[in-house]
């Protein structure tokens, strides 16, 4: 091409023409006419494998080895992860139903595959190339060896009757939370102070009651805004008990099943069992980081709360010593607080975020940070609000990932917000990586809160879709627990830099641009209420973990113990734990990990100090963290990134402010 094109220009003319006529690098996504259909694909799916399986096993552990037991299981990814996601998103009961029963029979075949002996002995004789081979190697080993193929027989049987009963009661306790549709009656005058958009449109009872349900997008506006406190109080309930005593019963049942597994190794606690294989090694590092975390907070919790009681004293005109404060009253005295101190109120940052505009704008953050570039390209996919986007590296063109976007919620569609990785990149085989972003966003806007919370989910699809590793065993899909939310967590600082946000412009010239000074006000209303936010994170992480080593747990005994020795102490007539669906599943003794991540996070913020949107280390960071995935161990990319060992100095610095 010898036109006098320049250079940047030509890659742009490029680019809109891939916009012209697109598509998705990879497969499509699969669809099912109806729940037999899932079925049958179910069916021919698991035989597949099957066959797969029983070829790997002929084969001699030579060279390539390694690349036939990755494809193996990338082949399994790509049949099993799109139904993965199907339980969680498909609006029809009957296909969420049969993709759940299919999930759990992958889960059979994954803990009888993990406990295969042929293959692992074929695994044990492989002899690793390099430091990237000797990782690969080691995590499969692991997972084979703590599927149970080195037990004795009895046990080994036993370790798979415990593994395919544990996903299965897991997927019960989610399915609960998620087909519950809970329905509150509330009067009009009930809903004082609640926006009229949360509530207008929504259908009403005989009685002439409006009808709202616990989606983030009603939820919140409540118990944040109800001038009423009774109405507060209902929905702060209804929360809590979600998933009731049948999930409770799960719960504690899991627990068990959990210490009996780890029983099996030879190992005290179920916690032991899972942290040995995490970035924090044991749980004498969990132990003393959760200590200094508590000993950083006490005080300012205290603070906290001290401060919410004298606002609700002000606001109900009683005396400070008499008022008490309540579980349900933190929420709506935190932003009633911040809109009089600092004049920050959540509620008007919505007209400047519109839900469409918002989800362009994140990704043009990271547009510009990773110099790639998100392209819509028409999909029919499980629901008409679903949309798919292929990624493509701004520079060369090339196609990276494909990223599917579920953003509006619905009944019976999973209500928090969360990433699905569907396909694994491999550079050996040219194998890109596909994820999809499930969030409830509200269709009038975001909050900023909000905005933070999609641009930490897009932080986990760019963490996905960026991932390029050798193989795709060893894709940030299979990153540590305890590091995989740090590069997410770092990205949530970004909403409340102007520089940033002033990116807003570009995806929607005709918005209003937020002011200044509303930003200004929420970067310093952020750091109140940190004390709270914080002891509660603990609270969450000490609990996970005491569950997972008690003898025998019982779940809400030992929340009611907990939860009691807090200020606020336990509220009678509550169940948390049975709404807990992080630790009944993947988080079970993991959810420290937020935290523990939250450390890291604040560590790689120190790189982006003088510039979040600085090309060259965004470019270094995708290159060293990002696109490593679990190549090597996370400790080993952050100092790649850094130029130094990683340390909490910045996290405690934070807590201290
Ligand atoms: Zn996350």
């Amino acid at each position: 091409m010898s036109s006098a094109i320049p250079l940047a220009l030509a890659a742009a003319l490029i680019g809109s023409t891939a916009a012209a006529a697109p598509s998705l690098p990879g497969p499509a996504f699969p669809r099912f006419a109806s729940a037999s259909a899932l079925t049958a694909a179910c069916d021919a799916a698991l035989a597949g494998a099957g066959r797969r399986v029983k070829t790997l096993e002929k084969r001699a552990p030579d060279s390539r080895w390694l690349a036939a037991w990755d494809d193996l299981n990338a082949w399994i990814e790509d049949v099993s992860a799109p139904v993965g996601l199907l339980e969680n998103v498909h609006p029809d009961k009957a296909i969420r139903e049969a993709a759940q029963a299919c999930n759990q029979r992958w889960a059979e075949f994954g803990s009888t595959l993990g406990q295969n002996e042929t293959l692992y002995r074929a695994l044990t004789s492989v002899k690793p190339r390099d430091a990237v081979e000797r990782e690969f190697v080691k995590f499969a080993r692991e997972g084979f060896e703590d599927s149970g193929v080195v037990l004795a027989p009895a046990d080994r049987a036993r370790a798979k009757q415990l593994s395919d009963r544990i996903a299965d009661l897991d997927k019960q306790f989610s399915a609960r939370i998620r087909d519950a549709n809970v329905r509150i009656a509330v009067a009009v005058e009930d809903l004082a102070g609640v926006p009229d958009e949360v509530w207008k449109t929504k259908p009403r009872d005989d009685a002439g009651k409006v009808l709202l349900g616990l989606d983030y997008p009603t939820l919140n506006p409540v118990v944040e805004r109800a001038e009423k406190e009774s109405t507060r109080e209902r929905f702060w309930r209804a929360k809590q008990n979600e998933g009731g005593d049948a999930n409770l019963a799960l719960l504690g049942e899991l627990a068990r099943l959990r210490q009996q597994y780890a029983r099996l190794f030879g190992m005290k606690t179920f916690a032991d069992f899972q942290l040995r294989r995490r970035m924090v090694e044991n749980t004498r590092t969990t132990d003393r980081f959760l200590q200094d975390v508590g000993a950083a907070v006490q005080a300012r919790e205290l603070r906290d709360l001290d401060e919410l009681r004298d606002a609700k004293a002000r606001h109900l005109g009683t005396p400070a010593a008499a008022t008490r404060l309540e579980r349900w009253d933190v929420g709506f005295y935190t932003e009633q607080l911040r809109r009089e101190r600092y004049n920050v109120d959540q509620e008007a940052f919505r007209p400047y975020f519109p839900a469409e505009e918002s989800l362009r704008f994140v990704m043009r953050v990271a547009e510009h940070m990773f110099a790639i570039r998100y392209t819509p390209v028409p999909a029919t996919l499980w629901h008409e609000d679903a949309r798919a986007y292929a990624v493509s590296d701004a520079k060369s063109g090339k196609p990276l990932a494909t990223l599917y976007v579920d953003p509006y919620p619905r009944d019976g569609k999973f209500n928090h917000a969360a990433v699905w990785p569907l396909r694994s990149a491999a550079t050996r085989e040219g194998r890109v990586s596909q994820a999809a972003l499930v969030v409830n966003n509200d269709r009038k806007g975001l909050t900023l809160g909000e905005l933070e919370t999609l641009l930490h989910e897009l932080g986990h699809a760019l963490h996905d879709n960026l991932s390029a590793t050798r193989n795709a065993q060893q894709s940030s899909a299979y990153v540590q627990l305890d590091f995989v939310e740090a590069p997410s967590q770092m990205l949530e600082d970004w909403v409340y830099d102007k520089k940033v946000l002033k990116l807003f412009t570009e995806v929607c010239p005709t918005c209003r641009p937020v002011p200044d000074e509303m930003i200004d006000q929420a970067r310093v209303a952020r750091d109140f209420g940190k004390g709270m936010r914080t002891a509660r994170q603990l609270l969450f992480a000490s609990y996970d973990l005491a569950l997972y080593t008690a003898d025998t747990p019982e779940p809400m005994a030992l929340w009611r113990q907990m939860e009691g020795a807090t200020p606020l102490g336990y509220v009678g007539g509550t169940q948390f734990p049975a709404g807990f669906a992080h630790i009944a599943g993947g988080y079970a003794a993991g959810y420290y990990g937020y935290l523990w991540s939250l450390v890291v996070a604040h560590d790689l913020r120190t790189a982006f100090r003088d510039d979040r949107l600085d090309p060259v280390v965004g470019a270094r960071y995708r290159r060293t963290v990002l696109s490593q995935g679990r190549q090597l161990p996370p400790r080993q990319l952050v100092k790649e990134f850094l130029g130094r060992e990683t340390n909490a100095k910045a996290f405690f610095d934070d807590l201290a402010r």
